[in-house]
């Protein structure tokens, strides 16, 4: 295992493509990264930079200290797995999972143990090893690459959308098997995901990138709960953060204007002064709801509902404001009800209105 620094990374692919643009991060040793971003933000390339498949076109990479620079994949010892699994067909299950041991010579009494941890971390059925890759189906083969990647030591174990290709239920199951091994064998991973949902449940610190640059990176739930700006506010979650422009923050008397209302808002030791116009960032599921008028909440109207498994996403609208709150289910709303909301004062994040950073909290 290594820990992994990134330093001053950037690729320009021909054409001027900056696809990764100042990557400064250090991945952690034994624990699951996540590098999540939209469709070209630059996560593939960032994960080649790592495994050595890629050049950088300036910084450096060190793993444990030492720079790789100038290592090709192999003597940089990273395990890989992709979106589509890459087996030899013609070879035995058995004989790809044990494949990268018996290349490093290991007796066979060691081979078979270990291909026997595999198959019951991956849950690979013994009276599979005999046949051939082909002709598995498609979870079954990213199960055997598993199994085939994770078998030997490596420095990092880059996993490249492995779930991407399967159907919803062999994704929740086999990301649970990578979650379970993970906690059991503490490996280094970089796991490099479009899907929030999965990074949130595999990885203990996840990069945000948009176009090339990492906005965020930090443990999951600061990420998700103290977001560094708009876009990684919006990105995480489901729903995403809501967002109300216009809002105006009154420093001194700790409150804001939101819309027609005057919301109460306790900054927290923050000693700073005037006024300011924010953007007010609230979570879905933080948003508090009464079917009754009570203390401190504003009236608003039930405008659309959405039912996610077992909560519902309420659209509400007050005079001038539109939120999702994200709810346990309640009966008495429907379309069009009355309800009372609360922004609770913990819960507030505010935003410049032009660059997208948060700036309440600070940190
Ligand atoms: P996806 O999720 O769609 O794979 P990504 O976040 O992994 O996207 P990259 O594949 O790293 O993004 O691509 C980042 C940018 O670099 C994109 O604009 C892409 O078109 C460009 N790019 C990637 N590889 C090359 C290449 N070999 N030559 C030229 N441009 C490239």
């Amino acid at each position: 295992m290594a820990k992994i620094q990134l330093k001053n990374l950037k690729k320009v692919f021909k054409g001027n493509v900056v696809a990764v643009n100042n990557v400064n991060i250090i991945i952690e040793e034994g624990i699951v990264t996540s590098i999540l971003g939209p469709s070209g933000c630059g996560k593939t390339t960032t994960m080649r930079l790592i495994a050595g498949f890629e050049n950088p076109t300036e910084g450096e990479i060190f793993f444990d200290g030492q720079k790789v620079n100038n290592l090709g994949p192999f003597e940089r010892k990273v395990g890989m797995v992709f979106q589509l699994p890459i087996l030899y067909d013609d070879l035995s299950i058995q004989e790809n999972i044990s494949m990268p041991l018996i290349l490093l010579k290991k007796t066979q009494h060691e081979i078979n143990k270990k291909v026997g941890e595999m198959c019951d971390f991956f849950d690979i059925p013994e009276n599979l090893l005999k046949r051939k890759a082909r002709g598995l189906d498609v979870a079954e083969r990213q199960k055997v690459s598993l199994a085939h990647t994770f078998i030997s030591d490596k420095n990092v174990y880059l996993l490249d959308e492995p779930l991407s290709n399967l159907d919803p239920r062999n994704r929740i199951e086999i990301r649970s098997k990578i979650k379970r091994y993970q906690n059991e064998a503490r490996k280094t991973i970089v796991y490099v995901t479009h899907d929030q949902t999965e990074a949130m449940s595999l990885a203990q610190k996840i990069a945000v990138m948009q176009l090339g640059v990492i906005l965020h990176y930090d443990k999951t739930e600061i990420v998700y709960d103290y977001p560094q700006n708009r876009f990684v506010g919006w990105f995480l979650g489901n729903p995403g953060m809501n967002f109300i422009e216009k809002v105006i923050w009154e420093k001194e008397k700790t409150s804001l204007q939101v819309g027609n209302l005057q919301m109460e808002f306790q900054s927290i030791d923050d000693e700073r002064k005037g006024h300011q116009e924010v953007v007010l960032g609230i979570r879905p599921e933080n948003i508090l709801i009464s079917t009754q008028p009570k203390e401190g909440y504003f009236e608003a109207q039930s405008d659309f509902i959405e039912p996610i498994g077992n909560r519902i996403v309420v659209h509400l609208v007050a005079r001038d404001i539109k939120v999702k709150a994200k709810i346990e289910k309640i009966k008495d709303i429907k379309k069009d009800s009355k309800i009372w909301v609360k922004f609770p004062a913990d819960r507030i994040l505010l935003f410049d209105p032009k660059s997208g950073e948060k700036i309440y909290p600070m940190n």
